[in-house]
């Protein structure tokens, strides 16, 4: 079978090495699409713009991070007549069963096949804890300044519940945190977020701390019947058991990413409190369309953006996060989540390495000062 694979970044270098580690005897990489085509080949595999492919029955696998790119990137395909469409998943383990490339890595966009900008949501996340048990300088959710005394366990079903009666139909949705795992029914969550989302990719995302020891079988067995995905997120503390980490999953054939400690190695720290702070803009969240207490925004810097306020005085600006039912359409949805709101103006590039923020918490562990 051959196979095209759109974008030759990080994504489409991860599915060529996975292809070559496990399906070179039943796949092979026609071409690289690329937006860019800034090169002329990827190994021995040639790299082209979508305008020179001319077969429309070769399958493509859309190897991509970003969602609302990847929402972007399928309606250009559908418009122009390819019919078979998938996501490429990034993960790490081997597969657990007998099956192909396209069944086994990645999913079938066949639901998502309408190239309408109104027609379904790129990605949506939510907290299914606001707490953490790492204490990450510069966490983008705030998760050190919220207490556990103050958790409500049912935010997240009533969010789920009112959201899908808006759109259920979400590419990617992300049940995260805090630390989701430190959520003792989990599992339940995962179950009714798969009932909710039924097309959706289910994804949870977690530090991976408490994978090899602290959490129960049933919450595994939960991820497994609801197909979904673990992606860990590889901090210093991670990395350091990661194989634990691995193993516990793979002996639950349960499927992982990793979003690897060379990526987490360093952070943003992206609020400055200046909006003319001299550090270039950038946004890490674009597309991070996050879900909380009935309300959705652009991204979690401002949706949990009242506690950093709140915490340390400060007057950044909260514009950006409105009502579910305020939306009539997925279409004007999809729209007011690529708006520009006040807090952009404050979000810079200022890398700094990993570390655990203060113990009392300090102002510079969050914003630039
Ligand atoms: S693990 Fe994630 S949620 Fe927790 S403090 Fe670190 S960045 Fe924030
Ligand atoms: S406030 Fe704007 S620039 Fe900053 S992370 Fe959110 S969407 Fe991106």
């Amino acid at each position: 079978m051959e196979v095209y694979l759109y974008g030759a970044g990080d994504y489409g270098h991860h599915a060529q090495k996975k292809i070559a580690r496990l399906y070179g005897d039943t796949v092979q990489i026609r071409a690289f699409i690329d937006r860019a085509a800034d090169r002329r080949s990827m190994g021995a595999v040639p790299v082209v713009r979508l305008e020179e492919v001319v077969e429309r029955d070769i399958p493509v696998v859309v190897a991509m991070g970003f969602n609302r790119v990847v929402h972007e990137v399928c309606a250009e395909l559908r418009q122009r007549g390819f019919q078979r469409v998938y996501k490429y998943l990034c993960k790490e383990n081997a597969p657990y069963s007998a099956g192909g490339f396209l069944e086994k890595e990645c999913f079938d966009m066949k639901d998502f096949t309408n190239p309408r900008r109104g027609d379904w949501i790129p990605h949506i996340e939510t907290h299914a804890v606001d707490y953490c048990n790492l204490n990450c300088k510069a966490c983008t959710h705030y998760a050190p300044l919220f207490k556990e005394s103050e958790f409500d366990p049912d935010t997240i079903y009533r969010d789920m519940e009112q959201f899908a009666a808006f759109s259920n139909r979400v590419l990617s949705f992300y049940i995260m945190g805090g630390e989701p795992f430190l959520r003792e029914d989990l599992d339940e969550v995962v179950r009714r977020g798969r009932e909710l989302f039924p097309k959706s990719i289910l994804t949870v995302v977690t530090n991976g701390l408490l994978i090899p020891e602290r959490v129960p079988e049933r919450v595994l067995q939960a991820i497994v019947d609801a197909g979904a995905l673990v992606s860990i997120s590889e901090y210093k503390p991670t990395e350091k058991i990661i194989d634990r980490i691995t193993k516990r999953l793979e002996d639950a054939h349960i499927d992982y990413v990793i979003r690897s400690a060379e990526d987490k190695e360093n952070f943003i720290k992206t609020i400055s409190i200046a909006a003319d702070s001299p550090y270039p803009s950038l946004c890490i969240s674009n597309g991070c369309v996050n879900l909380y207490r009935g309300h959705v925004s652009r991204c979690p810097s401002v949706m949990y953006l009242g506690r950093l306020n709140e915490a340390f005085s400060l007057e950044l600006p909260t514009e950006g996060v409105y009502p579910i039912g305020d939306f009539s359409s997925v279409e004007e949805f999809n729209a007011r989540m690529t708006e520009t709101i006040p807090l952009c103006a404050h979000c810079k590039n200022c890398q700094i390495a990993w570390e655990p923020g203060a113990d009392v918490h300090r102002r510079g562990d969050f914003v630039i000062e």
